[in-house]
């Protein structure tokens, strides 16, 4: 590898829109064999809406939709602000004893009830009985939905469910890719039901879904453990520990500024043809030097 075909290599990467921090990177990108993508934010828009509110009998939606928002106020996940945006202009009541339950969900009081808010993991964990949103927890999930459940003083009286489409391009890439012999792993902390069916519409064929956000690097090493060189995309602060585990990190340009300062690559269009346009480029790269 002469480092002026790598600076070359650097300097036409930048004309495709994929800033190179780390010069390594290009000639560790042409010996990958597996990439792992987050889900929400880098697959998908990472702006999800609320498409469906379920609840049970005697709960009507928009007070469900109330305390939500109340206990969301406190939150940046990309599901709070699409909750908190759903409840519109109202004035919400102030929620205490807020707490993070990271990759699972929130939990404190609003107006005096226990709130309990988050994916069935959580509610599992609480040992909340979600029988009677059970049939709309299918539907959802296996549609593509990602469902946020409420419990109030520990009963489960409300399904939202939020749906984050694909970016436009996310396919093509990927088939791309897919073409070229990569192995596809799509790596979350959403629910195995609704990453099953955004992996399916994505074509991705690996799944690795429940991830707490301290386990995602975790998931990179097992990976390469089994002999695999990996790249990870990713655009969360959750996903920089898995974007420094991996060969190659590989950050969406308009993620959170820890993702960006970790990975070695940054994605300045908000598209993963930039992975298979960086890829190639490091193939090309490190073919002209042999
Ligand atoms: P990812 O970025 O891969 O979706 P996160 O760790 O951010 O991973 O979130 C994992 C899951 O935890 C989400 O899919 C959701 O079910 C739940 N969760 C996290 N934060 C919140 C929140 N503020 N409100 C509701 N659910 C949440
Ligand atoms: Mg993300």
């Amino acid at each position: 590898a002469t480092p002026m075909s790598i600076i070359a290599g650097v300097g036409r990467a930048a004309e495709l829109g994929v800033l190179i921090r780390d010069a390594d990177a290009l000639q560790k990108a042409s010996t990958l064999d597996t990439l792992v993508f987050d889900k929400t934010g880098t697959l998908t828009q990472g702006q999800p809406v609320i498409t469906e509110i379920e609840t049970v009998a005697g709960v009507d939606a928009p007070q469900a939709l109330r305390w939500a928002a109340a206990l969301e106020q406190g939150s940046h996940h990309p599901l709070a602000q699409a909750i908190v945006a759903r409840a519109g202009e109202q004035t919400l009541p102030e929620a205490t004893g807020f707490r993070t339950l990271g990759g699972l969900g929130l939990q404190g009081s609003v107006e005096g009830r226990a709130l309990l808010l988050g994916n069935p993991a959580l509610m599992a964990q609480h040992q909340v009985d979600i029988a009677a949103l059970e049939p709309a927890l299918q539907q959802y999930t296996t549609q593509g939905a990602t469902p946020v459940l409420l419990a109030v003083d520990g009963r489960a009286v409300a399904l939202f469910a939020l749906r984050d489409p694909l970016r436009a391009d996310s396919q093509r890439a990927l088939q791309r890719l897919h073409q070229q012999g990569y192995q596809l792993v799509m790596l979350t902390g959403d629910n195995p039901h609704t990453a099953a069916a955004i992996a399916h519409e994505a074509g991705i064929d690996q799944v690795i879904a429940g991830v707490l956000p301290d386990g995602k690097a975790a998931a990179i090493s097992r990976l390469q453990q089994a002999g695999h060189r990996v790249a990870m995309i990713g655009d969360g602060i959750n996903d920089a520990p898995a974007l420094a585990q991996a060969e190659v990190g590989i950050a969406m340009g308009g993620g959170s500024d820890v993702a960006i300062e970790t990975a070695a690559m940054t994605l300045m269009r908000p598209s993963l043809e930039g992975v298979a346009d960086a890829i190639a480029l490091s193939r090309a790269t490190l073919r002209n030097m042999k």
